[in-house]
């Protein structure tokens, strides 16, 4: 039987027009389904297991948006008059910066590169610093942490600059997406980047057998991250994530040995971020049907691969964390960054390491659930000093490792960058953030998105609008054809991988 849940806004694949949608509950899934006038009836999975959408969606728990808004509400309405317009619900939590659209490689699940657009995006360094500042003047909370994205970010030579312009403009926290290639092959580049101030790297990670990285990216890549991974070890830059791109029937087996390879690794992996595969229009119904995974898929895939060690049930939804902000807000007294995306949008859990290789999820440290809720009872009643120490502890007293309760205390109390590094010692993050596509597109996620891209026109754009609905114009206002960026670079900006 098939019941309505929810009525939110989509968009037509075919025209990207708005338009209404439904979620649905029906053969044990929520589905979005939507219907335009010119384009016909869609239909997509949306969550993959009702109860399992009804606990998580118990998180909603909107920010605040940004006080100096650079876009107005108009006549177009969300998501077409991003800027971050005066609607939006979250302030930005990541900023992205684009730095080129060049890539070393033509993977077959990308559509972004140059070599297929026609056209070289790169900013100059002086855009770059403006797009950085723009991060900066956020108010009330400026954004802390961004990442420079593309294309290929190490394609730059002067990226350690970009960098170093990053840390002069106070970020406490610069990653930088790649797929390795660089840092596997160029120490000197490795090395100009940690002195620039690099945080760390978002390393593209599919799996663990080059059949994987043959289909995803068109070639074998997998001794090539064990040796940026090897690069980074040696300089000492312990703060590498693992990105997954998930694709079912592809590497959908391979997640309980990603696990297993960071935990090899904790010394220098922080973190396994799996991104379940989002569609462009060029895909067909069938391919897109038959890659579609979802969030609650990769939760459940993973129980099974670890032999039940790290449950479905340990994953909690990103808005779960924003009682902690408020808690650190009311004893500090300082706005705190948020992470108030809809619940459907990720999730993520923790597992501490030990030293003989073994590893303990962070569920069976801490009683999650009593911690969360009495942050978020304590919120609504008061934001004075002496009630939050009392909330404090009774949060505590359902952290059962003494080591643990200390450095989550101290967070708590302090909420700077350096306790939730120390909270992280021994720790591995594993998220899940499922972007948006066409077919699955709700406003209502959109306008609660945390990362958001800095752009040249001087506009911060959350993310999956940008990368469905933006992108092309913005990148054609702001780039040079092909060939005139080659006769003036000596050369096609095309790999010798292609
Ligand atoms: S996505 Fe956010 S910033 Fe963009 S138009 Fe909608 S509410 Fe405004
Ligand atoms: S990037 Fe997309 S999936 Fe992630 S928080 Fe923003 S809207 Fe949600």
């Amino acid at each position: 039987m098939t019941k309505i849940v929810h009525e939110t806004k989509s968009i037509c694949p075919e025209c990207l027009k708005v338009i209404d949608a439904e979620l649905l509950e029906e053969d044990g899934q929520i589905k979005i389904r939507k219907t335009c006038e010119e384009h016909g009836e869609f239909e997509e999975i949306y969550w993959s297991n009702i109860e399992h959408y009804k606990w998580v969606m118990k998180f909603q728990d909107d920010g605040e948006g940004i006080s100096n808004p650079g876009t107005k509400k108009t006549e177009k309405g969300c998501p077409y008059d991003c800027g971050l317009c005066e609607e939006h619900k979250s302030h930005t939590v990541l900023g992205l910066v684009d730095v080129t659209n060049r890539c070393n490689l033509r993977c077959p699940v990308c559509f972004a590169n140059a070599a297929s657009v026609g056209y070289v995006y790169e900013p100059t360094k002086e855009q770059i610093k403006e797009m950085l500042q723009n991060l900066r003047n956020n108010k009330p909370v400026p954004c802390y942490s961004f990442q420079f994205a593309g294309g290929e970010p190490t394609m730059r030579d002067d990226l350690p600059e970009l960098v170093k312009i990053g840390k002069e403009l106070g970020f406490l926290f610069i990653m930088v997406d790649t797929n390795g290639i660089r840092i596997a092959e160029d120490g000197k580049y490795l090395k100009a980047l940690k002195d620039a101030g690099l945080d760390s790297f978002y390393l593209q990670f599919d799996g663990l057998d080059d059949e994987i990285y043959k289909k995803l990216r068109g070639r074998k890549l997998l001794e090539t991250k064990i040796e940026a991974i090897e690069n980074c070890r040696e300089i000492g830059l312990k703060n590498v994530v693992l990105v997954v791109t998930l694709v079912k029937g592809v590497n959908d087996d391979q997640l309980g040995d990603i696990i297993k390879f960071a935990v090899e690794n904790s010394d220098i992996i922080t973190s396994v971020n799996v991104q379940p595969i989002s569609f462009s229009g060029r895909v067909s119904d069938v391919e897109r049907k038959k890659g579609r995974i979802t969030t609650y898929d990769f939760i459940d895939l993973l129980e099974k691969q670890t032999n039940g060690k790290i449950k479905a049930k340990y994953f909690y939804p990103i808005p779960a964390t924003v009682p902690i902000s408020r808690f650190i807000e009311a004893e500090t007294r300082e706005p705190s960054t948020k992470l108030s995306t809809h619940p459907c949008c990720g999730v993520a859990t923790y597992i501490i390491t030990d030293d003989d290789g073994s590893y303990t999820p962070i569920n069976e440290l801490v009683d999650v659930d009593k911690f969360l809720s009495i942050l978020q009872k304590g919120y609504s009643k008061t934001t004075k000093l002496e009630i939050t120490a009392h909330i404090l502890r009774d949060a505590i007293k359902n952290i059962h490792d003494s080591g643990r309760r200390k450095l989550i205390q101290q967070f708590l109390r302090e909420g700077t960058f350096d306790a939730a590094a120390a909270f992280h010692k021994n720790a591995i993050m594993i998220g899940c953030m499922h972007f948006q596509d066409p077919w699955n597109f709700d406003l209502e996620r959109v306008q609660r998105c945390v990362i958001h891209y800095s752009l040249p026109d001087g506009r911060l754009l959350p993310f999956c609008p940008y990368n469905n609905l933006h992108r092309g114009a913005l990148e054609n206002k702001f780039s040079v054809p092909l060939r005139e960026w080659g006769s003036n670079h000596g050369g096609l900006p095309i790999s010798a991988y292609c």
